[in-house]
């Protein structure tokens, strides 16, 4: 008996974590700004979120989709709160890829076209459909290749003007990262979004904005893709929402209309997951930590400027990346020596994905650190 070896693993067995750390079984403290993959957002074990499943866990754990769950309703209610999407509509399932999945196949139920239009460095999951719409060959196996998906490059106006020129009839949607996060930290700029508005409200096209890694308040906004000012038509989410509950959502323009059957899932929008994702919602609003993201974004940005090593920092909000070519061992460095969880693209970058309720103490101890290792 084995375990199927696809991910490449630390010899490092976490048992436990608070807040901005975790701890392996020897009880060595690791600082997290990796944030388990841009998953805790509201920290670990945060007592509110431990008290609040707990008691839910005691009452019921899950019921299928075929009785009334309220607790979805009053997800809808806080989601669209918090997002400033007033009239949205919420489809609850268990992942990012599935979001994903799901919200490419109702563009396409809702315009009855089949080509999709996504970007170069793009991720957007492991499903069939996702891994498609992913620009990374090598993990697209041959029964997911698919003509319907085409790979445009990544902030190019002009390009994306002349392939809905055209092609706009028959695209059924764009999905597109706003802030890109396997890749590295790209962010998409406002014109290169906007652009994408107006071409998709032009030929009656979707636009999908992944928002799995770069949304929920992750960017210091709700959705990085509010810093364009425009409305997708579908928001997908996964990652922070559930702070480590396994949690998928997609959230769906007013104008989208649902048919009986048109979507489904066994798992998804159950009691633990909504209790998950509500308490997420009400400890970011009670403990204000979109702004807090803002502004120890900004500041974590301009301490990490000050570092030529480091080069093209970037980002926003605790969605952060740097460059860094001249100290390609830094983050197992950081691991190894300094006992931190960073996260990285390929080929050199270090992505910084904390709990958006990281404090100046917990950047302040990472310069410092970066001070020791760089400037010795
Ligand atoms: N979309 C983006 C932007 C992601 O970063 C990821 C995961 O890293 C996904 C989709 C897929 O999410 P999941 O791993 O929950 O399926």
């Amino acid at each position: 008996m084995s375990l199927f070896p696809v991910y490449s693993i630390k010899d490092i067995e976490i048992v436990s974590a608070k807040g901005m750390h975790v701890y392996d079984k020897n009880g060595q403290e690791y600082l997290d700004l990796y944030g388990g993959h841009a998953v805790i957002s509201i920290g670990h074990t945060h007592p509110e979120y431990v008290s609040n499943l707990t008691s839910q866990l005691n009452k019921i754990g899950f019921y299928s989709n075929s009785i009334k769950i309220p607790l979805q309703n009053e997800l809808a209610d806080k989601i669209c709160s918090i997002s400033g999407k007033k009239d949205y509509q919420l489809f609850l399932c268990n992942s990012g890829a599935e979001a994903n999945e799901n919200a490419m196949k109702l563009a396409s139920f809702y315009n009855a076209r089949k080509k999709i239009i996504a970007f170069t460095n793009a991720f957007h999951g492991r499903t069939s459909l996702a891994v498609a719409a992913t620009d990374n060959p090598s993990i697209v196996a041959p029964v997911n290749e698919t003509e319907n998906i085409v790979f445009l490059p990544f902030n190019n106006m002009e390009a994306l003007k002349e392939y809905f020129l055209q092609y706009g009839k028959e695209v059924s949607s764009v999905i597109v990262e706003g802030i890109q996060g396997v890749g590295g930290i790209r962010e998409a700029s406002p014109l290169f979004l906007k652009t994408i508005r107006e071409l998709c409200t032009a030929y009656n096209a979707i636009y999908i904005a992944d928002s799995v890694q770069c949304g929920c308040g992750r960017s210091g906004k709700y959705f990085s893709h509010d810093y364009a000012e425009v409305d997708a038509d579908i928001y997908t989410m996964a990652k922070g929402i559930g702070n480590g509950f396994p949690i998928g959502a997609i959230l769906i323009s007013p104008s989208i209309h649902a048919k009986l059957g048109m979507l489904g899932t066994t798992f998804g929008g159950n009691h633990l997951a909504c209790v998950a994702a509500i308490t997420v919602i009400d400890v970011m609003t009670k403990e204000n930590l979109i702004a807090n993201a803002n502004l120890m974004g900004n500041y974590f940005v301009q301490e990490l400027k000050q570092f030529p090593q480091l080069k093209n920092v970037r980002g926003k909000g605790l969605m952060l990346g740097f460059d860094t070519d001249e100290v390609p061992q830094l983050k197992n460095i950081l691991l190894d020596k300094y006992h931190i969880f960073v996260g990285e693209a390929k080929p050199n970058v270090i992505r910084l994905l904390p709990a958006l309720t990281i404090t100046k103490k917990e950047i302040d101890y990472f310069i410092s650190i970066l001070k020791q290792e760089l400037n010795s």
